[in-house]
């Protein structure tokens, strides 16, 4: 029973049974299928990888206007966008004695070395703290060195140790270069032992040294040798190039009213693999649940927007674009929902809503359990593409992966299509299915999110 003052003060948004078991009808049917397997490999044996303003970039957003049309999506549309572009170069590194070759790859965005390498001591440090207690200490202590960031990613269902551990890989050139420091290098921000070295994006607005991932076991070798004083010599020839133009790809699922609920992922990748666990399981993920929504009895209430974000990977230009170019049309927008983290199987249900949602959440919390969905948080966790509308009101849907692997592969060599299950990936599918069957017909709203605290990042 709803106490009756809270009906008066605030009517929660009840889902009818109707729309319960159409969504749970829809959702078994989503675990029937292998669906999002299909439209990963198209992408990734069709295309590739598709860092932000490459070819391979470009040839993505043809895939996703030709694969949005062909899955039988209307309003298919680009919605341009300026990306920043950054290629890639000659990436060696060695420490000089006694002579070991070092695998290494430039961190996204970093400017190279000069021509023929630059070389220097190396002075380790655990964390961005440390290097702040050291130069405390003494201001001068990595003038002219090569910094070495050694902290370990730790691995957890949720993901957690990468937000930990990725702060040196972000701050790291700007605070070393702060320090009159001449390159750095970290530990892989990753969790396997793979001689393949994990990339990512690093802060550049300000001034930056060069700024390369060392992989996991020569990390291991760089802290060995640490104690006897070592020298490296590294030389990246990667460089910054003009914006390019870019697009987020929009297609719908046309509803009977006015409002819309979002499906995101992003579209461009690292260019080391073949994104295929980032994100192109998120792209298969969300396009295949839309798919899976069209066989409804009847048309949904609301429109399904799917959106496949340009540029999360190195400047978030598609999200925020989005986010821009739609301020107006939020109040439209019923709900947000991004996948981004993988293709392993979905443990739990958080939700950012106005109060009014919460009997809804609740309902689809039900509908997820037979999933093997077991927790349900509240709270603004969303993707990066689509955190953006937070401000604007839009309430957020996520759903937890387990993460456990993904960070094996992330931004490495290695994330390619073999790291797919695809039945693990389809309950994931049949999550979405859900989640969007319920949000896109109930006949109530999730209400407004109220303004947050800025969150730190
Ligand atoms: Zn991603």
């Amino acid at each position: 029973m709803i106490p009756l003052l809270f009906q008066l003060s605030l009517p929660p948004s009840i889902v009818p049974p109707d729309v319960v078991q159409q969504a749970a009808t829809l959702r078994d049917l989503a675990l029937s299928r292998t669906g999002a397997i299909e439209i990963v490999q198209s992408l990734t044996d069709g295309v590739g990888p598709r860092l932000s303003g490459s070819e391979g970039a470009q040839a993505a957003r043809a895939w996703a206007l030709s694969t949005l049309a062909s899955l039988g999506f209307q309003n298919v549309h680009a919605e341009a966008v300026v990306e920043p572009r950054w290629e890639r170069g000659v990436e060696e590194a060695e420490i000089l004695s006694p002579r070991q070759r070092l695998v290494v790859t430039a961190l996204g965005g970093s400017p190279p070395t000069p021509p023929g390498g630059l070389q220097g001591k190396v002075v380790g440090v655990a964390d961005l703290e440390s290097l702040r207690v050291l130069l405390a200490g003494d201001p001068a202590a990595v003038r002219g060195r090569i910094v070495f960031f050694t902290e370990r990613m730790e691995r957890t269902r949720d993901g957690s140790g990468y937000g930990r551990a990725v702060a040196m890989r972000s701050q790291g050139a700007k605070a070393v270069s702060a320090a009159g420091g001449l390159a750095v290098l970290i530990r892989s921000v990753g969790t396997s032992s793979s001689r393949l070295p994990h990339t990512g994006a690093m802060q550049t607005d300000g001034p930056v040294v060069p700024a390369a991932a060392v992989s996991a076991p020569d990390a291991d070798l760089l802290e060995r040798l640490l104690p006897r004083g070592i020298s490296v010599r590294l030389s990246l020839g990667c460089r910054v190039r003009p914006d390019a133009p870019s697009a987020n790809i929009v297609g719908e699922l046309k509803g009977t009213g006015e409002e819309v609920v979002l499906l995101g992922a992003h579209l461009d990748s690292w260019d080391l693999g073949q994104g295929a666990l980032d994100d192109g399981a998120g792209v298969g993920i969300i396009l295949d649940a839309a798919r899976i929504l069209r066989s409804s009895s009847h048309p949904l209430r609301r429109t399904v927007r799917v959106v496949l974000f340009a540029n999360e990977e190195n400047g978030s230009r598609g999200g925020q674009g989005y986010a821009l170019a739609h301020a107006a049309e939020a109040p439209v927008h019923a709900s947000a929902l991004e996948m981004d983290l993988g293709a392993d199987p979905v443990y739990g249900f958080a939700s950012l809503t106005g109060p009014e949602g919460r009997a809804a959440t609740d309902a689809i919390f039900e509908l997820l359990k037979p999933l093997g969905v077991t927790e349900r948080a509240e709270g603004g966790e969303s993707g990066a593409d689509v955190s953006p509308l937070i401000p604007l009101g839009v309430p957020m849907l996520s759903l937890r992966q387990d993460a456990s692997r993904y960070f094996d592969f992330h931004h490495s060599a290695d994330d390619t299509l073999d790291k797919i299950d695809p039945r693990n990936m389809q309950q994931a599918v049949a999550a979405v299915v859900a989640v969007t069957a319920v949000v896109a017909d109930m006949p109530g709203t999730l209400g407004r999110v109220p303004p947050q605290k800025p969150r730190s990042e």
